[in-house]
């Protein structure tokens, strides 16, 4: 068996492997696609210590650095169940059961899409998940927030420091962020608010996104906005749909964990944006790794050798 196996291969599974890798103790990494959600993203500037750097380019550095370790680096391998008895065990969609005396879950998280027509397209041009990544780009330009959840409404405060205007759009007839922060945002001069809003298209030049299509709900009226942003903020969802039931859950779906990265099942750690640790960022991620990895090191030391 494994002394410690990692499932997901995202920045935190990545720090994870090499922390424990470090320990001198037998590491296993299942990826099912090594980098996650950083392969996704064109431009990184708050990798502290990197002033500018791109997804791709990082996840070939955290490649390289994990395949310096002696790790076992499974591949294209998902996880569809975790059990535990004496040790825990991973069974993956190829049918193989992995065995590990501990594990560190790390199996991330998506962006809930809007599913409208351009969205794809201009991915990266002009659509975009994250305000504290991709906020900066959008300076003295018109956005919208497509949400008005605590995150809608967070990134739309967010961004008015940075850009010219703010539009919220909401799907219902009213916000449902936080009474606070919804003060704060009416409070500030240039953030617009449009309930009963359901969007429908992003518009484009076939380089960059141009605006946004909504149909107004109460009058069934389309109309257009013009924008050089669209902040998508309609939740994060935790890649977590394989544990459920078999693991202690947050009502979001997200692993609750305590202060070294322990869950509800004995041995099992997690970290990262599958988890229910404080703002998904890459070096919070790798911290939390970091973090998981050394908790079961501790924990593993304490355990008699089955
Ligand atoms: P992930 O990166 O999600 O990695 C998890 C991995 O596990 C994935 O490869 C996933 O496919 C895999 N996995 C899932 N289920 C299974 C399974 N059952 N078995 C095996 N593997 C599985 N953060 C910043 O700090 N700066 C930025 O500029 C920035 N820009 C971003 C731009 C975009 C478009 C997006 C989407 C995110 C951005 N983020 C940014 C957020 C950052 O990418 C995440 O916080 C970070 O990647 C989380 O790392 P993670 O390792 O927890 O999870």
């Amino acid at each position: 068996p494994y002394d410690l196996l990692v499932v997901g291969a995202g920045p935190a599974g990545a720090a994870a492997a090499i922390y424990a890798a470090r320990k001198g103790i037998r590491t296993g990494l299942v990826a099912d696609r090594f980098g996650g959600q950083v392969m996704d993203t064109v431009g990184v500037e708050n990798f502290i210590s990197v002033k500018s750097t791109e997804g791709p380019k990082l996840v070939a550095g955290l490649e390289q650095h994990v395949l310096d370790y002696d790790v076992d680096l499974m591949n294209g391998q998902k996880a569809r169940r975790l059990s535990r008895g004496e040790l825990v065990e991973i069974e993956l969609e190829n049918g193989a059961v992995l065995k590990s005396r501990s594990v560190v879950l790390a199996t991330g998280a998506r962006w809930r899409e809007l599913n409208v027509p351009g969205e794809q397209e201009y991915r990266g041009k002009g659509v975009a998940y994250c305000p504290h990544c991709d906020g900066p780009l959008f300076k003295g330009k018109s956005v919208a927030v497509v949400g008005g959840g605590n995150s809608g409404i967070e990134a739309a405060i967010d961004l008015a420091g940075i850009v010219a205007e703010v539009t919220v759009l909401e799907f219902g007839a009213e916000l449902r962020a936080d009474e606070v922060l919804q003060r704060k945002a009416r409070s500030m001069g240039n953030i617009r608010i449009i309930t009963q809003a359901q969007t429908t298209e992003v518009l484009g030049d076939g380089k960059r996104v141009t605006g946004l299509r909504y149909t107004e709900r109460a009058s069934g009226e389309s109309r257009d906005l013009a924008l050089a942003g669209i902040f998508v903020q309609i939740g994060l969802v935790p890649n977590t749909e394989w544990l459920k039931g078999d693991i202690g859950l947050s009502p979001q779906g997200e692993i609750e964990i305590g202060s070294r990265g322990e869950t509800s099942v004995r041995g099992v750690f997690a970290a990262g944006d599958v988890t229910t640790v404080p703002f998904k960022q890459i070096v919070i991620s790798m911290g939390s790794g970091a973090t998981a990895a050394l908790g079961a090191f501790d924990y593993l030391i304490r355990e008699p050798v089955a």
